[in-house]
This record gives C-alpha cells, structure tokens and sequence, in this order.
C-alpha cells in the first residue's frame, strides 16, 4: 500500500443476503456507503461484488482505502480457509487471499461478530471501556471479545463463540435441548436465537409466531408472550453469567435483531446476580450505538491508524 495515497477506512460486511460497504474517515465519520444483494451461492461471484463494491467507492471519493470485511464463520488458521460459515459457498476457500488478489492491496477479514463488538468497543456503546463482550442475537449467536481496542484472537479463531456452549444450569424440561446445527443438543445457540424463542414459544403455547410478533404481543401484555421473553431472559441471564465469570467484561452490548427488544436490558441484569459468582455484578447490559451499521464499522476499523501510516 502506498502510504500517501491511503485516506480512507472501507469496511465490507459479506452477509448472506446484501453485502454492504462503508468508507471512514479518520474520525470515524462515515463518508460513503453502497449496498447490493449478495450473488447467493457463488463464490466467483461474490468475490467480484465486493472487488466491484470497493472500487465503486474509491472511484465516488477519487483516494483508495484500506480494506476489511466481516464475514460469516471464520478462516481456520491451520487451512487458511473459511470454515462455520452460514453462507456455506465461502466454506473451502481463501477468502483474504482472494480478495488481496482482487483488490490489489491486503485485506483483513474478521467474523461478522467479532466484527460488531470491535466497532462498538472502539466508538460506539462500550467505547471507553477497557473490556468488551459484544454479542449477535439473532439467526445465530456469535460474540467477539475486544481488550483496549483489541479483538481477542486466538489460535482456533473461535474467541467468544459462545453460542456452542451448553445451556447453563439447565432445567429438567430443557434437557437435553434443541438440536443446533453444529450437531449437538442444548447449545445456548438453540435457545437463544430468534428460531430458539420462536421454538419455545410454539412448545408452551402452540402458536406459530416469530420472534417479532412475540415481543410485540408481550409489549401488549397478552400472558403466553410474557411468559416467552421471561424464559428467555432468564436463559440469557445465566448464559451471560458464565461469560461474566470467565473473562469479566466491564460492557456487554446486544446486537442482532433481538437486541432490539428493550426489556432485556432492564430485566436480564436482574437475573444475572443469582448465576454470577461474585456478591455484585456491575457489568452495564446496553443496547448498540450503531446497531446494524457496527458490521460495516468493525470491518474497517481491522486496520488501525497506525497499521495504515
Ligand atoms: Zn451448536
């Protein structure tokens, strides 16, 4: 990379359906931005949008940018391949490797995740912390874990995979759980997903509703809904405490589309003081400052300013 030519951060998130781009200033600002649907299945392809995608965004702001791209699952360091992607064409393949190649510079990948709580712990609702828990709540549960502005990798690129883990502290009627794609029973992943409280709602009602629609009928007070989001809640509470007793975030942010239900934030650290071994908890449950806009974010802050310079 040419170092005077460099002025922009651009983060891509590669999701299943649309890959979107951003372009960062060095304030963070965000100065350009384009979204287009993901060639669905075809890794050719894919590579070539998002190549098409950055080059779109260079050309509308006349300098080049370092490039990062959160992407589902994540590259197996002994392979260098993708592996756990949800979007299953990219499994197999040297995703960095091949958009270096396409864009003619080095690029960063990161999973989608880790991606989220990297742009909130750098300046967004857990900014000014020293550690970070961000969490994805929604088709799957991911999470990233930042220390001072640095994502925690580790040698099984899987730091903050906590959706794989059992279900803590399981009732007799939660055993042994939910099947989880992965193969395993009981993942917190299978209760914890907008499936997962879909599922145990139909199992305690017989209503077929999805997640939205039972968080608005609780916000309307019918019992059955109420009931959901409890159980819910209280599974979040004590998945939550195991995080809380292994690495002690100062901030846990939810992301994901059930990070928008409010309640969980009053109610979840509530119930987390009866799981967390210790005699308080003051960890601070907040919803995302940039939400959605935090996979794109994320992504491009993999490049720090100096790593750039
Ligand atoms: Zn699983």
């Amino acid at each position: 990379m040419g170092k005077a030519s460099i002025k922009y951060r651009i983060g891509v998130d590669l999701g299943g359906t649309k890959i979107e781009a951003a372009a960062l200033d060095d304030a963070g600002r965000t100065v350009a931005r384009r979204r287009i649907a993901t060639p669905a299945g075809d890794y050719i392809a894919t590579i070539a949008a998002v190549r098409d995608l950055v080059l779109a965004l260079e050309a509308e702001l006349g300098a080049r940018g370092s490039v990062g791209v959160g992407t589902p699952g994540a590259l197996s360091p002994p392979t260098g391949l993708i592996k756990n992607a949800n979007s299953t064409c990219l499994n197999g393949h040297p995703l960095d490797k091949d958009l270096s190649g396409a864009l003619d510079r080095p690029v960063r990948i990161a999973n989608d995740a880790d991606c989220f709580a990297l742009s909130e712990a750098i300046d967004g609702a857990g900014a000014q912390a020293p550690t970070v828990f961000g969490v994805i709540l929604g088709t799957g549960v991911g999470g990233g874990v930042v220390v001072r502005g640095k994502l925690l990798q580790g040698p099984n690129a899987i730091a903050g995979e906590w959706g794989h883990s059992p279900l803590p502290w399981p009732r007799d009627d939660e055993r042994p759980g939910p099947g989880c794609f992965c193969g395993k029973r009981g993942c917190t992943e299978a209760f914890l997903s907008g499936r997962g409280l879909a599922e145990d709602h139909t199992a305690h009602t017989g209503e077929r509703l999805g997640a939205p629609e039972i968080v608005a009928q609780a916000r309307n007070g019918t019992p059955g809904a109420d009931a959901s989001l409890r159980r819910y809640e209280d599974r979040l509470a004590r998945a939550l405490a195991v995080v809380i007793n292994l690495i002690d975030p100062h901030v846990i942010v939810l992301g994901g589309g059930l990070g928008r239900i409010e309640r969980l934030y009053a109610n979840v650290p509530r119930l987390w003081g009866a799981y967390v071994f210790s005699d308080t908890v003051v960890t601070r449950l907040v919803p995302p400052r940039y939400g959605d806009a935090s996979g794109v974010r994320g992504a491009a802050w993999l490049w720090s300013a100096e790593e750039r310079a």
